[in-house]
């Protein structure tokens, strides 16, 4: 018997959770802090800093979020440095051709994108998974419904 693959309805599961809140108020533990973060793919080929207080963490349904399992988070590309790998990478691009996906043509992780924001404000969006120093379990993610888009 073969199973058809068409379970591919994106409402399992959903990071409802919200963060876990394991430690008492030790009281040093300042959320929304403007922070340095580097990032960059698997392989190290491509590098960079962003700053940001990662406070707005998108979890995305649309077709290629959910392939690549990108968590992102959206920051105005001055806030962006690609310090490494600007000349190799690859710009993948689908449907609109309005969000730039730079691909590590070694590696082949998506570690940011480039796009256009609403007001026409060059913006980035980093894949918050391939920050260096983040820890993923203390995000809020908010789910985004890229698919209807
Ligand atoms: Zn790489």
């Amino acid at each position: 018997m073969t199973k058809s693959p068409a379970d591919t309805k994106g409402n399992s599961a959903v990071a409802k959770v919200g963060p876990a809140k394991a430690a008492p108020d030790g009281g040093s533990q300042q959320k929304s802090e403007r922070k340095t973060h580097g990032g960059g793919c698997h392989c190290g080929k491509v590098r960079y800093e962003m700053t940001s207080d990662v406070a707005k963490v998108i979890s995305c349904n649309c077709s290629i979020c959910t392939k690549s399992g990108s968590l992102l988070t959206f920051i105005p590309a001055t806030e962006f440095k690609l310090k490494s790998g600007a000349a190799d990478l690859i710009d993948y691009q689908f449907n609109k051709h309005a969000i730039h996906h730079m691909v590590c043509p070694d590696c082949g992780i998506k570690s940011f994108a480039r796009a256009t924001g609403p007001d026409g404000t060059p913006t980035v969006a980093v894949n918050v998974r391939c920050l260096d120093d983040i820890d993923l379990k203390a995000l809020t993610i908010t789910e985004f419904d890229g698919r209807s888009r």
